[in-house]
């Protein structure tokens, strides 16, 4: 028999953390809610019978939401052996109110008490064997992200499980409540006897129609059932759900008054509440998001960034040459040398330069999402996004796509509002993912060396982008409609792990650096091979090449944008197979022959090719028009239809287009 432990608890409150520690896996920890959507396995290590299963977070029981579907039917239909209910200790009040809902399940619970190192800096006390005594089952201090507790944690599970005692439900209810509630237990058909009896009529007394259709009693029942409800309702003139809700707090704040001594009195600010007070304050809440991403986008491309590059570029000049002289030596056709050469490290490796910045980028962002600021900023883009009817919920999906639209796209399952999904959808891949940042970078060094604006502008103009498109289509038909409330918990400011941070860094610089070895390799060689020939094949120079028929086919419809040539008109084609290739394609086309074209003479090609404006221009055409295929299909399966992906794919390439024509005719102006 195999033993199953679920971590169950809040958002954000650290079960990823340990389960990474108990199982020794790699998941996602991220510091925002919704980061866990499905369940994930793993077997306890040192412990081949046993196994770890981390749910979804939810604040309850309640079928409301996707996270809360998926760990309630976990729960209620696969039965665990325990539950390890991990709270943050450092917010017991609000961890709790779960608490009392899982301790009605009749499955054996034990209490975890996470973050145990921020409750002893804030130097507040738990008085452990109380609040055990108070709750009726065991209680582990731990701290999750260091380890501390966790075999003490272990064993009491396991032993726990062994006993299979269950726990007995709280008397939360008041003596008028538990008499209705108690009424309709009774009334509950034999069947359900066996388990769950007082959690279902708990739900029942609540109104919880998904349990009520379940469990599918006759009308006549249901009738007496409601009359119980009623009466209770009446009794204390509030509806059954607020005052299951306020009998759960209720019977919290009362346990918590004799088993927690904190040192600040109520009313006095944390550390963290101080920094919030301005970090989220009403007026200064924008400036400092704006001035921190600006930093961001501004070290990561501008300086530290292109410094690295510079020594990433001597890499790999070193390396082609190298690669040339081996060949000539061995004979080597020339078509393949250049092919090698100028397709393929010229291709690929001038995407690989760019690992630096990227590298340095997601150090940063790392930084900021572990810290917990980044659960801010979704907090302060919630006020933003509220005014044209989405909410901060829609954000968190253009965060985790500053990495990469896919799995941003993917996040988007936890918007529960069907229209608000869609929308979100559409508008995440506005935000630019680590795959355009090479062209930002590129384009800012060539045509704009010494204006240190614009490589961060083109976050902004993402970010500005989506509020445009919000605020146009929320009055459309098909997304109209009211908006579900958001409710974040801000976690208390940190000094992120080391590891921690190096593992999201390593994470994102490991994608980049295989999508260069595999799509954009792929590219590359397509590239070189349309750049080489003619339609019979015929080795020819670049300007007779299938590649020339094709840009020059396409030139004209970028005439109003200022880059109507066939180079850039095909490279802006070689973005919907990964936005890399953008750059591997000038790449590719500066260098001749069976050179690699060296940096400067792809930055002398763009000169020639682009005034700022264009370039300008061009920046925005790749930040907005459609994704990579990749995204696409990313799109097509959380759409679910195609008719909705042509949509999307549509109106974002159609607002890159005239948003880069209109930034092409201004620049021409002001130039
Ligand atoms: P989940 O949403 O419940 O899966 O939570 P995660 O495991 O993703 O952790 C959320 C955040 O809490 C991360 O930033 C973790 O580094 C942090 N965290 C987890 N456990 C602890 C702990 O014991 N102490 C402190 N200070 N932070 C923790
Ligand atoms: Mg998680």
């Amino acid at each position: 028999m195999i033993t199953v432990l679920a971590l169950v608890g809040n958002p954000n409150c650290g079960k990823t953390t340990m389960f990474n520690n108990l199982t020794g896996s790699d998941q996602y920890v991220g510091n925002w809610p919704g980061v866990t959507v499905a369940k994930k396995g793993g077997m306890l290590l040192n412990h081949p019978d046993c196994e770890v299963v981390d749910l979804p977070g939810i604040y309850s029981l309640s079928p409301y939401t996707l996270e809360e579907v998926v760990t309630r039917d976990f729960l209620v239909y696969e039965h665990p052996s325990v539950i390890i209910n991990i709270v943050d200790a450092s917010n017991l009040e609000r961890n709790l109110y779960l608490t009392t809902q899982l301790l009605e399940l009749e499955i054996p619970v034990v209490l975890a008490l996470n973050m145990m190192d921020v409750v002893e800096a804030n130097g507040d006390e738990i008085d452990i064997e109380r609040l055990s005594r108070e709750l009726k089952c065991m209680v582990v201090p731990i701290a999750a992200i260091n380890g501390y507790g966790l075999g003490e944690l272990i064993n009491v599970a396991l032993a726990v499980a062994k006993e299979k005692s269950t726990n007995q439900g709280l008397p939360i209810f008041s003596d008028t409540e538990e008499i209705s509630v108690r009424g309709i237990e009774r009334l509950l058909p034999d069947r359900e006897s066996t388990q769950l009896k007082r959690w279902l009529a708990i739900k029942i007394f609540e109104r919880d129609n998904k349990v009520i259709e379940q469990i599918k009693i006759s009308n006549n029942l249901l009738e007496r059932m409601n009359a119980l409800r009623r009466r209770c309702e009446v009794a204390e003139d509030d509806d059954a759900e607020s005052i299951v809700i306020n009998a759960r707090y209720r019977y919290i704040t009362n346990t918590l008054r004799s088993c927690i001594k904190k040192k600040l009195k109520t009313g006095e600010l944390s550390a963290s509440d101080k920094i919030d007070s301005i970090v989220t304050n009403r007026l200064l809440a924008f400036p400092i998001f704006f001035f921190i991403m600006w930093a961001v986008y501004y070290i990561a491309i501008q300086t530290l960034g292109s410094m690295s590059v510079n020594g990433m570029e001597k890499i790999f000049g070193t390396f082609s040459d190298y690669l040339t002289q081996l060949m000539e030596l061995g004979g080597v056709s020339l078509t393949i040398q250049s092919l090698v050469v100028n397709g393929v490290v010229g291709g690929v490796g001038a995407v690989l330069g760019f690992v630096p910045q990227i590298t340095i980028l997601f150090v940063f962002l790392s930084f900021l999402e572990d810290c917990g600021y980044m659960s801010r900023a979704a907090f302060i883009m919630d006020r933003a996004f509220r005014q044209f009817g989405l909410s901060g919920k829609s954000f968190i999906p253009m965060l985790v796509g500053t990495g990469c639209s896919v799995p941003g796209i993917m996040a988007t399952m936890t918007i529960e509002n069907e229209k608000d999904r869609r929308l979100t959808i559409m508008l995440t891949p506005f935000i630019p993912c680590s795959a355009k940042m090479p062209v930002f970078v590129l384009f800012a060094a060539s045509l704009f060396p010494d204006k240190s604006w614009v490589g961060p502008s083109m976050y902004f103009w993402g970010i500005i982008m989506v509020v445009v498109s919000g605020i146009i289509l929320k009055r459309t038909a098909p997304f109209a409609g009211e908006t579900a409330p958001f409710v974040m918990e801000m976690p208390a400011y940190h000094m992120p792990g080391l590891k921690t941070v190096l593992k999201h860094t390593w994470e994102q610089v490991k994608s980049f650096i295989l999508k260069a070895g595999t799509i954009v390799f792929a590219a590359s060689v397509l590239v070189w091979f349309l750049q080489s020939f003619n339609t019979s094949l015929d080795l020819v120079s670049p300007t007779e090449s299938m590649l020339a028929n094709i840009g020059q086919f396409l030139a004209p419809v970028f005439v109003p944008q200022g880059f109507g040539n066939w180079q850039a008109a095909f490279a802006a084609l070689t973005g919907f197979l990964a936005k890399e290739a953008i750059v591997s394609t000038f790449a590719i086309l500066a260098g001749s022959g069976g050179d690699a074209g060296s940096k400067a003479d792809l930055v002398l090609k763009l000169q020639s090719m682009f005034t700022p404006a264009s370039a300008y221009a061009f920046m925005i055409f790749t930040l907005l028009a459609a994704p990579c295929c990749a995204a696409v299909g990313a799109i097509r399966s959380e759409m679910g239809s195609w008719k909705w992906t042509f949509f999307a794919v549509g109106y974002q390439t159609g607002v890159a287009y005239i948003l880069a024509a209109i930034i092409y005719q201004v620049g021409s102006i002001i130039q």
